[in-house]
């Protein structure tokens, strides 16, 4: 069979038995059938076994088994047997955790799938790339990726970077043509387009003829390694911590062993004790519990309409102190409406025109015939500027299709937002006529005549000053402005921007697009929460400063400025100035790296939000990516670091809250797994210190580490969200989640908590049974530490924020609370961990007792509320930097 570059359009269509309307369902499934779905083979995922085996990878816990297994052995069952149990329990637990993490960050890499818009069965759809089979007929526009091979059928204007196959990172011209010649490169297959390459400038369609594996990309693709999620600063720092912290836990162990020893315990005993002292006392859960708290975060924040493509993304949701957002669709509505027409020197409302008029009658057409946008069956289906533009057609009973049938489109040059203009030819009255719309500053640049019910003669002072004049009029308004111009072309070949000169000027449409509902609250709830809101916009300054007004982006101090005073700054002019700068209008992609490094450099975390295929550099710059998911190029999602599913400003500030909420409950998850292993620890070293007996048996310390572990740790990481979170500051990058504070905090609560268990465990010592006070050593520690997680939860007392509402806290809690109190009170039980009779007396002890730092915690809570003392330093800090130039 001949290549598919040699093959016309119809005989390859015939081949692949495809009519002009794509393939039908049947077709599709059969394709399906025989070439596969369209991706590239993955490394086989390991299996649940293999998750729960590695579960025994740690040196601790073969340690453990073990000795267990020699303590067996010398003839000591029971001991061993728990022992054995509560590994393999923690091991089942452990596989849980892992398989949970990895559904919720599959799930994550579904929902930011990239997607590909095909036709089938006369329909033009969007599916996702994996779902594109041999046969398909793809659309491509600039800012796709091309996600099959496949030959070109129709092209305007079509450039692709293929540097993923070729290396060549300059973008490839396309055409339709067929090419002769045999054993062609890659390079020369000019009329095919291939998997894996980017759409860098205008749009085409092609026949797929290759998917998978069998894509040119398939061909030299390794298999794809299963994308391993980069461990998150959080994680690295927590791994290197506690690293640290197993080395001195190891220390102490080898001390207690030591000792033991020295006091006449069996080597067995002792040795199996330390291990177990060594196993309950690592936070071994610290660090997938962090991994499971983030995943859940995500699909928390994928709920409200925010997909994070990468962990870490939540982690530094907390730290942005800078939102660079566009305006048109984020922060509006992006449904526009046509209010007003300049037109032959007047100004009309939208239902004023008169299409008798010739002059008139032509500014509608040339709107509908240099537009993209269709109306079928009330389904507005294209760029909102140019659906405005189709119902101002609908008003006159012009119909856009059958316009657009009268007056083929015979070329183009599609609409970029750099040069802010869309060009298209038609024959029109025997004249081939070039239409161009677009931006009003950059279009009367280009235009030399204007177009009146006089007829057509050269554009005068006064014309130009009457065009401004009403065009500043209308945008003071919030209105967003087009112009229209045209000229007669007398060429055959293609035409390019060099042609967008000496242009006929026409007219003005003028449309509004409403500011959301929410975006002033959302930019209210930005400012206090200590971040700024900026808005960079392509649109005039003046619509930019008027519905920046309208939110409160734009007060008195702050300023609008243009792209073109930009250029005329220095990196270090535009650092300087950038603080009262709220409003950039007229922007291209490339001033957008340049405002996000300047506040960079002044040592801010910026968000940047960006749609078009020339944002990527942007996105990647800032240190939060966000791309628009409605109205987003594919390779803005893919440079991004969250896509907004609703394009919206307030999903943004509502990603920060939940990304600030999550970092706090991993936060108090962290302190609550180290105040109680510290807790444990102090108590044995205390016991061994002070020539003490040993206050608990190794079970006592695996059946705490089981209990308290993992459910509440997991279940503080899911703490509601507290609204107070927005009321602070952002979180400083350079302040270490492990910090002075944070770790007094935490060696007090274990200070307390030890304390108490060993008040028990004396009171137990002194009735003259050892098995007695360890049993009460053992209950009071676990039940405290279960209590504990209530002190966790929160800086602020519990009895502000609701005892019951963390319903998994609760359940965590009762679940453990019912597990002691089945150990302590049912007879096999007790004999297995080794716990002796206790009385009703020394049970209400052992209640009292495990409630006092609760008590002592919560009634410090109270006393001392630290959000009051946050509060102020808050208002000292926001009147400080941002209010003042507000006020001023
Ligand atoms: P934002 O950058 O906030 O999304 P925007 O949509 O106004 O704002 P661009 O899409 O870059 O930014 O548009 C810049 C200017 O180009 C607009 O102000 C308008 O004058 C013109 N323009 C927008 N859409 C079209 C179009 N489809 N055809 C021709 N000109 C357009």
């Amino acid at each position: 069979m001949k290549d598919f570059h040699q093959k016309s359009k119809q005989e390859l269509m015939s081949i692949l038995n495809v009519t002009s309307k794509g393939l039908n369902n049947k077709e599709v499934q059969k394709q399906r059938e025989k070439y596969g779905l369209n991706q590239l083979q993955e490394t086989a995922k390991k299996t649940t076994l293999q998750v729960f085996l590695e579960q025994f990878k740690d040196l601790l816990v073969i340690i453990l088994l073990f000795a267990a297994s020699i303590s067996m052995f010398l003839g000591n069952s029971e001991s061993p047997i728990v022992i054995f149990s509560v590994v393999l329990l923690n091991a089942i637990l452990g596989t849980m955790q892992h398989i949970k993490a990895e559904q919720s960050l599959n799930s994550l890499k579904a929902l930011s799938a990239p997607t590909a818009k095909v036709l089938r069965n006369g329909e033009k759809i969007e599916i996702s790339s994996k779902e594109v089979v041999v046969g398909d007929i793809l659309y491509l526009d600039t800012g796709d990726y091309v996600s099959a091979d496949g030959r070109i059928i129709e092209n305007y204007s079509l450039q692709v970077n293929e540097s993923s196959l070729t290396g060549e990172s300059e973008s490839v011209l396309k055409t339709d043509d067929i090419i002769k010649k045999d054993n062609v490169t890659i390079s020369d297959k000019k009329n095919m387009a291939f998997s894996g390459s980017l759409v860098t400038y205008g749009r085409a369609s092609i026949l797929v003829t290759s998917v998978g594996m069998d894509t040119e990309l398939g061909k030299v693709a390794e298999l794809l390694e299963n994308t391993k999620e980069k461990r998150t600063p959080l994680q690295v720092n927590l791994d290197n911590f506690s690293k640290k912290l197993a080395a001195a836990i190891l220390i102490i162990c080898v001390i207690v062993f030591g000792l033991n020893m020295h006091r006449g315990y069996a080597f067995v005993d002792s040795f199996i004790f330390a291990v177990a002292l060594a196993v309950a006392a690592i936070p071994e859960a610290l660090s997938s519990i962090v991994t499971i708290v983030l995943s859940l975060g995500t699909q928390k924040i994928a709920k409200e309409n925010a997909i994070v493509r990468k962990l870490q993304t939540i982690e530094s949701l907390g730290n942005i102190s800078i939102i660079c957002s566009d305006k048109t669709g984020t922060l509006t509505q992006n449904k526009m409406t046509v209010k007003k027409i300049y037109i032959d020197n007047k100004i009309l409302d939208y239902n004023e025109l008169n299409p008798e008029k010739p002059i008139e009658k032509k500014l509608i057409l040339m709107s509908l015939l240099c537009n993209d946008a269709i109306t079928i069956e009330n389904k507005e289906i294209g760029d909102p500027t140019e659906v405005a533009l189709v119902n101002l057609g609908d008003i006159y009973n012009l119909d856009e299709l059958t316009i657009r049938k009268n007056y083929p489109r015979l070329d183009e040059i599609t609409f970029d937002s750099e040069r802010k203009l869309m060009s298209t030819v038609h024959n029109i009255s025997e004249k081939t006529l070039m239409v161009t719309k677009g931006a009003l500053d950059v279009l009367l640049s280009k235009t030399v005549m204007i177009n009146s019910c006089d007829g057509i003669k050269p554009i005068t002072p006064k014309d130009i000053e009457n065009i401004e004049k009403t065009n500043e009029k209308f945008s003071k308004n919030g209105l967003r402005v087009l112009a229209f111009a045209y000229k007669e072309i007398n060429t055959n070949k293609s035409i390019t921007i060099d042609d967008e000169n000496n242009l006929i000027f026409v007219g003005l449409i003028a449309m509004m697009d409403p500011p959301r509902e929410e975006s002033a609250k959302a930019i209210a709830d930005c400012i206090s929460a200590g971040i700024k809101p900026i808005m960079i916009t392509g649109d005039h300054k003046i619509t930019a400063s008027a519905i920046a007004k309208q939110i409160g982006i734009l007060k008195q101090d702050s300023r609008a400025i243009e792209g073109h005073e930009i250029d005329k700054m220095s990196d270090k002019e535009l650092k300087q100035k950038v603080e009262n700068i709220s409003v950039y209008a007229r922007v291209s992609p490339e001033h957008k790296i340049r405002i996000v490094r300047a506040w960079q450099e002044k040592g801010n975390i910026v968000a940047m939000t960006g749609d078009g295929v020339n944002d990527a550099p942007a996105l990647k710059q800032a240190d939060i990516g966000i791309a628009m998911g409605i109205t987003g190029t594919e390779v803005a999602k893919d440079a991004a670091s969250m896509i907004l599913t609703d394009d919206n400003f307030s999903t943004i500030v509502k990603a920060i809250s939940n990304g600030r909420n999550i970092y706090s409950n991993i936060k108090n998850s962290i302190k609550f797994l180290l105040s109680g292993n510290i807790a444990g620890i102090l108590s044995v070293l205390y016991a061994s210190l002070t020539s003490l007996p040993v206050p608990f048996a190794p079970v006592h310390l695996l059946f705490i580490n089981l209990l308290t572990d993992s459910l509440p740790a997991i279940a503080l990481g899911l703490e509601p969200n507290k609204k107070e979170v927005m009321r602070e500051p952002p979180r400083d990058v350079s302040t270490p989640i492990l910090n002075k504070t944070f770790g007094i905090n935490i060696l007090f609560e274990g200070l307390l908590i030890s304390i108490c268990s060993m008040t028990a465990f004396h009171i137990g010592l002194n009735t003259g049974d050892k098995k007695l006070a360890s049993t009460m050593a053992f209950s009071t520690l676990c039940l405290a530490r279960l209590i504990h997680g209530f002190n966790s939860r929160s800086k602020e007392s519990i009895f502000k924020i609701g005892l019951f509402s963390n319903k998994y806290l609760c359940i965590a809690f009762s679940l453990g609370f019912v597990l002691l109190n089945s150990v302590l009170l049912f007879n096999p039980l007790k004999i297995i961990f080794e716990v002796s009779y206790i009385s009703l007396r020394q049970i209400l002890a052992i209640y009292g007792l495990s409630l006092t730092p609760f008590i002592t915690i919560q009634t410090y809570k109270s006393l001392f509320p630290e959000s009051n003392t946050k509060t102020t330093y808050y208002k000292n800090l926001l009147e400080k930097t941002i209010y003042h130039q507000f006020r001023n």
